[in-house]
């Protein structure tokens, strides 16, 4: 089974997230900043991590710079999640290594084509 961390410090988001991602076949695990998730890929890099932009403590933009330059045994693709479609937000999420994007809220359809897209799904 794939491997997804779910990272948002809205436990209502990272619920309905899980929901969706258990119905795809992944294991999931949860952290609710940046912080707390930098501490699950030292742990254990999953396949996949499925990232919010605004969190307290450490934000999806500070995690994903923070993972560029931590050495992990592999890489995890990298799926953020805004919830307006600012191409700014966008650009500066692939320039820290991003590999997509999602638009919240998401539905099942939309995130497989994402997973499918990073070559997880
Ligand atoms: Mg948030």
């Amino acid at each position: 089974m794939k491997t997804c961390l779910v990272v948002d410090d809205s436990k209502v988001i990272r619920k309905v997230a899980r929901h969706i991602l258990e119905t795809l076949d992944f294991t999931v695990e949860e952290a609710g900043d940046g912080q707390e998730a930098m501490t699950a890929c030292l742990s254990e890099v999953p396949d996949v991590i499925l990232l919010d932009w605004n969190m307290p403590v450490m934000s999806g933009i500070e995690f994903l710079r923070e993972l560029g330059h931590t050495t992990l045994p592999r890489r995890p693709k990298v799926v953020f999640c805004t919830t307006e479609n600012d191409t700014a937000h966008i650009r500066a999420a692939i320039d820290a290594g991003a590999d997509e994007y999602v638009m919240k809220p998401f539905d099942r359809d939309t995130l497989e084509s994402k997973l499918q897209l990073v070559g997880v799904a």
